[in-house]
């Protein structure tokens, strides 16, 4: 049985007073609430995943950073390394979001060094792929999740590989309210897994956390969790939002 997983991106946003705020809504409802079977992982910005860290030691809830360095350390002015991200307190890194690899154009060797310094820091990835709008209009949305994987993470070994928790997110669908229907998703991360299965083999495919990231919402989580290949969700906008965000975790 794979690990269910809900995972909230909170990219730039919330000065320390909003993401303590959001920290403490969000726990206070799991807490109260119980009625969850999935992990929960809070992504805030670097300079807060001491804080958060903190907040939630103890707690089923875990944290991740949005990215992390291509190198292990050095003159790198700026950077922050899977290390130092390790060291206060966090679990996971997101790897090879879409902001990333568009707008601070991260190609897939760059994002395989990364997976790399995250994997030796005990960091779990949750490695994103996902194609452009122009890409799936062309019908070459698995191509470009192909390339992706495999050059950035098919070079990794069995034991390396199992640590890894992939996010489908079609670029298209993340922050534009345009959801990718069901069978989108379903054939996606089908896609996804069969590449992974003929790499890896069946047990490593059947216990590889596949979530889906994308305008997800409360209204959409359910759908989209009950479907056989989604393993829950990456999630933006609605991640902010404490009510949201705990809702979706219950989508299950
Ligand atoms: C994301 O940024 O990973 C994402 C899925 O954003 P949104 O939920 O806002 O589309």
């Amino acid at each position: 049985m794979r690990d269910k997983i809900v995972a909230g991106n909170w990219k730039m946003n919330c000065n320390r007073e909003e993401a303590l705020s959001l920290v403490t809504e969000i726990s206070g409802m799991l807490q109260d609430e119980k009625n969850n079977s999935a992990t929960v992982i809070l992504a805030p910005p670097f300079v807060h995943i001491g804080a958060i860290s903190h907040f939630v030691n103890g707690s089923p809830v875990k944290v991740a950073a949005q990215n992390c360095a291509s190198e292990a350390s050095g003159a790198y002015t700026g950077e922050v390394s899977a290390a130092m991200i390790k060291s206060v307190g966090a679990d996971f890194v997101i790897i090879g979001h879409s902001e990333r690899r568009n707008y601070f154009l991260e190609s897939n060797a760059t994002l395989a060094k990364k997976t790399e310094l995250a994997l030796m820091a005990h960091l779990k990835p949750i490695f994103c792929v996902g194609e452009l709008l122009p890409e799936r209009e062309a019908a070459m949305h698995e191509v470009t999740v192909k390339k992706q994987l495999e050059e950035s993470l098919f070079h990794l070994s069995d034991e390396k590989f199992s640590e890894i928790i992939i996010a489908y997110e079609p670029v298209w669908a993340i922050g534009t309210g345009k959801t990718a229907t069901p069978a989108q998703a379903q054939e996606m991360h089908l896609f996804i897994r069969n590449l992974i299965a003929s790499k890896y083999g069946n047990a490593i495919a059947d216990a590889t956390s596949i979530l889906y990231g994308g305008s997800c919402n409360e209204l959409n989580a359910q759908e989209l969790f009950a479907l056989p290949d989604v393993d829950g969700g990456l999630i933006g906008g609605a991640s902010l939002k404490s009510r949201s965000f705990v809702n979706i975790i219950k989508s299950f």
